[in-house]
């Protein structure tokens, strides 16, 4: 099959690799389009710690059912669409059986520790995979997997209806979220971002966020403005650079919540006396569980704000210009999603 191997850092090529071979209880995906997120690129770059090459990336994707292995009655047919959660646990362990899959001891995410979807076929566990109807736009449903990080992301904030959110940083995982916490009943929801394209992007999507941008005007003035001299309730650390950490204690509410979403590059420093006096509760979350996984392909399904997630694509490439595309993820700072087109 055809795919896109990073053969080395800044180098990806494709080539002709052997087809996955399925075990028991898997199943084989043709992929249509694959999303590029920030992960990709920074294994790209060589800057993910745990990614090592030769390795085929990516994590998001939408796909047509190949193959199964199984001996088990199921409920696919061969050749309809599918979207399938791209990673496993390993089933066993506390967190496993807890439904946190997605910090398992034993973590496998596909286009990381194992290879993944930029390719023309991705093998995963049949119990990962979702059927999907084929009134459905396919470049949406490629969006399923970082639409289901924003669901875990707000669920495990425990954001309550009629609370206030703040967003740090608005590239497509904080549209996202700030989607879901309005679905979520929130009462305000505002994003802080410092490019205006990304800015004028968020108005633009006509859901009633408001966006800031910290490096206008003062920032204290306009948090209380908008909190009533409160804070916000919950906020969400998502650009994962020193300037998001110092306003996340800033502008978090007295007993409020911060989310720790961001992966920094750098390590950087928290306002430690913030979070004691202000008795905030600062809390890690990584990916997404199936749990939420399943919930993003419900919400894509019964098109809760699908016209909205489909402008989040704002570019397109055919994956032999794979290469061409991530250099693009790097350079540009203006788009939200860029996909793949890997197959028809
Ligand atoms: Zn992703
Ligand atoms: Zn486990």
């Amino acid at each position: 099959m055809k795919a896109a191997v990073i053969e080395e850092f800044n180098n990806i090529i494709i080539k002709e690799v052997p087809k996955p071979q399925l075990g028991y209880d898997e199943a084989l995906i043709k992929v249509e389009y694959a999303g590029i997120c920030g992960t990709d690129v920074h294994i790209f770059a060589g800057h993910h710690k745990q990614a090592k090459p030769p390795l085929i990336p990516g994590h998001e994707f939408v796909g047509r059912l190949a193959e199964v292995n199984t001996d088990k009655p199921i409920n696919f047919k061969i050749g309809q669409r599918v979207a399938a959660q791209p990673l496993t646990g390993c089933g066993k362990c506390e967190l496993c059986i807890q439904g946190r899959d997605n910090v398992c001891v034993d973590l496998n995410i596909f286009g990381v520790h194992s290879n993944g979807c930029f390719a023309e076929y991705i093998k995963v566990p049949l119990k990962k995979v979702y059927s999907v109807p084929e009134t459905i736009d396919p470049k949406i449903v490629a969006l399923v997997e970082p639409l289901a990080v924003a669901m875990h992301d707000v669920r495990r904030s425990n954001l309550l209806v009629g609370q206030t959110a703040l967003i740090i940083g608005g590239g497509p995982i904080g549209i996202l979220i700030a989607m879901v916490a309005k679905l979520n009943g929130a009462s305000k929801v505002v994003i802080s971002e410092i490019n205006e394209k990304r800015v004028k992007f968020a108005e633009d999507m006509d859901m009633g966020f408001d966006v800031i941008n910290p490096l206008k005007g003062n920032i204290d003035e306009k948090i209380k403005g908008v909190t009533h001299n409160m804070g916000f309730d919950v906020v969400y650390e998502v650009s994962g650079v020193q300037a998001g950490a110092d306003l996340m204690t800033k502008a978090a509410k007295i007993g409020g919540t911060i989310m720790m979403i961001g992966i920094p590059t750098k390590s950087y420093i928290v306002d430690t006396g913030a979070v004691t006096l202000k008795e905030l509760e600062m809390r890690g979350v990584r990916i997404h569980s199936q749990i939420n996984f399943a919930a993003a392909v419900d919400a894509i399904k019964n098109n809760v704000f699908n016209d909205k997630l489909k402008r989040l694509v704002t570019n397109e490439f055919d994956i032999e210009d794979v290469k061409k595309a991530l250099e693009f993820s790097i350079k540009d700072k203006d788009h939200f999603k860029v996909l793949l087109k890997v197959s028809k």
